[in-house]
């Protein structure tokens, strides 16, 4: 649905096999595919169905819980469960570390009900026990037909791998640095996990891969490298991204790069939710990143200028913030009735100067006055100018204009 210029359109998505988690295709010519993960303690059967629940209808197409103890294990049927009742069949996938194989093995029901395995090749056992225990989780898949994401993380490298590819770099003619190090050891982690999987039976197309760091720079470096050196399908995040604007730019910044070279077939914001704030940010994120980009369509976007000495008060910001939010609240309810209707876009401006120009570009458009100008509000829509309003009731008419244009330019869906 990219509207740019072919010059600058994303190069085109490198060719991976297709992975089907739960009724969702990853990889391939699959869409980029949006993931969450719940902060609920999976043991609380109801609260965790809720999280999910909301997450799914935010959009959230794969969601992972924590399986980290007997309790989680037993609970996660009955989630599933629950949200089979309420209609919502988003897979699951079940997040393992240290004690895997032994949940895995005795809750037979809890591997039955996920979706996707997701294994850490740092965590799954020290020593000894690691390859048993690795080994113990891929026959549980291969037995319940689940793929399974090998995600390393440089907070729980391999250690053994470390070792090994720090004393191969030790006897380089020209050592590499440190940074350069790890971050092979991440990708050949995940590799040899992978190739190791392959070996006890998975099937290749039952097998996602991630490498997950924190640091911009080495995220793009060690995906770029994963995806010249195998072809699963990777599942981008910048891991312990941090709250709020730092973030969401930083995870952007990491992620946007490589969508933009065709890497990535799933993806995960890692956000700390502020206090009491909603785990859902995420997903608008992954969505937003993934829609600005021009990758896929979720919800109508609305494009507002800044604002600027020239606006008169605080209503321009109140407009565009508050259609912004209708726009998201109406669209489980449009996505049911009309087709296309998340490619729809919405301009709210705050005064002549770019107002009228920015507001033909959208389907629908508001040029609100600024300071000086005449109080009058020109709606623009696909292009011309069809009512000025004015008065005290701009923002309820312009959501009117809003609901008019998708009822009458979008085709109602059958059924
Ligand atoms: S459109 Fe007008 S109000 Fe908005 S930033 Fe530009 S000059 Fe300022």
């Amino acid at each position: 649905m990219s509207q740019s210029s072919p010059l600058f359109a994303p190069l085109p998505r490198r060719q991976t096999r297709l992975v089907h988690v739960g009724r969702v295709g990853v990889g391939s010519a699959a869409p980029v595919v949006v993931q969450s993960m719940t902060n609920t303690d999976t043991a609380d059967v109801l609260g965790t169905a809720m999280q999910v629940a909301e997450l799914a209808r935010a959009g959230s197409e794969v969601v992972r819980i924590t399986v980290n103890n007997e309790d989680a294990a037993r609970a996660v049927p009955h989630i599933r469960d629950r949200l089979l009742a309420l209609n919502i069949d988003v897979p699951l996938v079940g997040d393992f570390h240290y004690n895997g194989h032994t949940l895995l093995s005795r809750h037979p029901a809890c591997a039955e009900a996920l979706a996707k395995l997701r294994i850490n090749p740092g965590n799954v056992g020290a020593g000894a026990k690691r390859d048993p225990q690795f080994a113990s989780i891929v026959e549980i898949a291969c037995k319940y037909d689940k793929p399974v994401r090998i995600g390393v993380n440089w907070g729980s490298l391999d250690q053994s791998v470390l070792a090994r590819i720090m004393d191969e770099n030790a006897s380089r003619a020209e050592p590499r640095d440190a940074g350069a190090v790890m971050r092979e050891a991440l990708v050949v982690s995940a590799l040899e996990s992978a190739a190791k999987a392959e070996e006890l039976g998975l099937a290749g197309d039952r097998i996602i891969l991630s490498a997950k760091v924190s640091s911009v720079q080495d995220l793009i470096a060690v995906y770029r490298d994963m995806a010249l050196r195998c072809d699963y399908p990777l599942h981008l995040g910048l891991t312990e991204a941090g709250m709020g604007s730092k973030g969401i730019v930083a995870s952007t910044a990491a992620l946007a790069v490589l969508l933009q070279e065709g890497i990535g077939d799933t993806i995960r914001i890692s956000l700390t939710p502020e206090p009491g704030g909603s785990r859902t940010q995420e997903v608008v994120v992954a969505q937003e990143i993934l829609q600005t980009m021009g990758l896929r369509a979720f919800t109508p976007m609305v494009t507002a200028c800044p604002g600027c000495g020239r606006t008169t008060s605080t209503f321009f910001q109140e407009l565009a913030s508050g259609i912004q939010g209708y726009v998201r609240e109406q669209m489980p309810q449009w996505r049911e009735q009309y087709d296309g209707v998340e490619n729809m876009t919405l301009a709210v401006m705050g005064c002549v100067v770019n107002g009228p120009g920015e507001s033909k570009h959208a389907n629908i458009g508001i040029s609100l006055p600024g300071t000086g100008e005449t109080p009058a509000a020109p709606v623009f829509v696909d292009g011309v100018k069809t009512v000025t309003l004015r008065g005290d009731n701009i923002a309820a008419e312009f959501k009117a204009i809003v609901d008019d244009y998708v009822a009458t330019r979008y085709v109602r869906k059958a059924g």
